[in-house]
């Protein structure tokens, strides 16, 4: 079998809302801290950013469920539009990691 190669730059699948989510009917995925960059550009926070039910700030998502900021076509060639001000949260998650793998199968990127 060949060696899966956990390549964010043909994936995308950690920036749509995991079905879990979608199940509870949750439609914010992404944390922004306070003090996480896009907080500090109001242009970007009018675009993509919206407040939960508790006026916490999270990335937008589209109808698809797909963070409003990705660009391209999951699986194949894909984007961060906001990469140098993305939100901590995407910063930290980790490629080949428990979660990325899972995130990962539940989209179709890996069968
Ligand atoms: S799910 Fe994993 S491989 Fe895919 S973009 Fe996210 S971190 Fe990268
Ligand atoms: S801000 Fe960028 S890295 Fe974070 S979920 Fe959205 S597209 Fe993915």
């Amino acid at each position: 079998m060949a060696k899966v190669v956990y390549d964010c730059e043909t994936c995308g699948a950690c920036c749509y809302n995991p079905n879990d989510n979608r199940e509870l009917e949750y439609i914010d995925y992404v944390e922004i801290e306070a003090t996480d960059r896009i907080m500090r550009k109001p242009e970007l926070v009018r675009r993509l950013v919206v407040l939960d039910k508790d006026l916490l700030p999270h990335m937008r998502l589209d109808h698809h469920h797909r963070c409003v900021a990705l660009t391209g076509r999951l699986g194949v060639k894909v984007g961060c539009s906001i990469y140098h001000d993305r939100p901590s949260i995407c910063r930290r998650f980790k490629a080949g990691s428990a979660k990325c793998r899972e995130l990962r199968k539940e989209r179709g990127v890996d069968r």
